[in-house]
């Protein structure tokens, strides 16, 4: 059976380049002669019927915004089976005969769900936590490393005149890859992960000591907020070094501004392909990239696939962090 009217939207922690991938999908559509529309909030949007037409010209400029004009939101209700079965529901009666789904881990497990009722969908990979196991790459990484990045370098300059410590806590939820990739690029001293046991002994105290011995005062850390205890990680550097540590969360500034090159050229692939899978009848597919193609793979077999923190990049900003 031909498709006609595509659902689209974006759910979970919205992640710069989710507005190009609605731009592309929107785009891939009307070259087809496809509908979308557009569901506001993620998926209390399929509950409450809270949809909008997304026509060639709605979409116009969006590459570069950062956001999500669908915005998003987490929908407990939808994980009951009431609410599951409401948004089936509403995907019928609005003629919506499948859907995009773009956002992380826990839109895809939403979008297998609603398969399950007869709506099939794909789902698009958007998280600054890049910790979707199927694709190397997730839309937002980049911007997000660099908004980290371009905050952390004014910290330094203030913690390198008062000579103090800083404790820098970037997101990640349960994983470490953004900490690792902005520690790397700051050249902190300690990147503390999730992923990885912590001694504070083995991987502050003695890096702390042996820096000093070669004159330096100020020292960067950056904590992944899985690791959960930054506040007490900062009261140990006192106690135990004298050195007056102080921390930074950066939060959800990570998550706002223009995306980039990277996550705005990536958003535009991956939402054409989607739409593309769609018309072929490739159905519940998740999709990814490796090397710079692109892949797809299927949802359940996506969700069940596991992604640790890329040993070689943890190894390199262990070695440069010595000294
Ligand atoms: P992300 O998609 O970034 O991982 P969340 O985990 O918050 O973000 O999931 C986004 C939404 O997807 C949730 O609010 C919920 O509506 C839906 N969802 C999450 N987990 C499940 C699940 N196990 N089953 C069905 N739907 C889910």
């Amino acid at each position: 059976m031909g498709i006609n009217r595509i659902g689209l939207l974006t759910s979970g922690g919205d992640a710069p380049g989710m507005n190009a991938v609605i731009r592309a999908v929107v785009r891939t559509a009307y070259a087809n002669n496809l509908e979308i529309l557009g569901i506001r909030r993620g998926y209390n949007g399929l509950i409450n019927g809270d949809v909008m037409e997304l026509g060639h010209e709605t979409v116009n400029g969006l590459t570069g915004r950062g956001g999500t004009i669908l915005h998003t939101a987490r929908c407990p209700e939808f994980t009951t089976k009431d609410g599951l079965l409401k948004a089936a529901k509403t995907c019928k009666y609005l003629g919506i005969d499948s859907l995009i789904c773009v956002g992380g881990d826990g839109t895809f497990r939403g979008a297998l769900d609603l398969s399950k009722h007869d709506i099939p969908s794909v789902g698009v990979p958007a998280t600054i936590d890049n910790d979707i196991a199927c694709t190397n790459y997730a839309i937002g990484f980049d911007t997000a490393c660099n908004t980290a990045i371009g905050a952390i370098d004014r910290l330094r300059d203030t913690m390198q005149s008062h000579e103090r410590c800083s404790l820098v806590e970037v997101m990640g939820r349960n994983a470490g890859h953004l900490a690792v990739y902005v520690g790397i690029a700051v050249g902190a001293n300690c990147i503390l992960v999730p992923e990885r046991t912590f001694d504070f002994e083995r991987d502050i105290a003695d890096k702390v000591r042996r820096s000093r011995i070669h004159g330096r005062k100020h020292f960067i850390i950056i904590v992944a907020e899985g690791v959960g205890n930054t506040g007490e990680i900062a009261d140990q550097v006192k106690e135990e070094t004298g050195l007056d540590a102080r921390v930074t969360i950066l939060g959800h500034i990570q998550r706002g501004g223009q995306p980039n090159a990277r996550d705005r050229v990536t958003a535009s692939r991956m939402g054409r392909h989607a739409v593309e899978l769609l018309m072929e009848g490739r159905q519940n597919r998740v999709v990814g990239i490796k090397d710079g193609n692109l892949q797809d793979f299927d949802i359940d077999e996506a969700l069940g696939m596991k992604k640790g923190l890329q040993e070689t990049m943890y190894e390199t900003a262990r070695i440069l962090s010595m000294g």
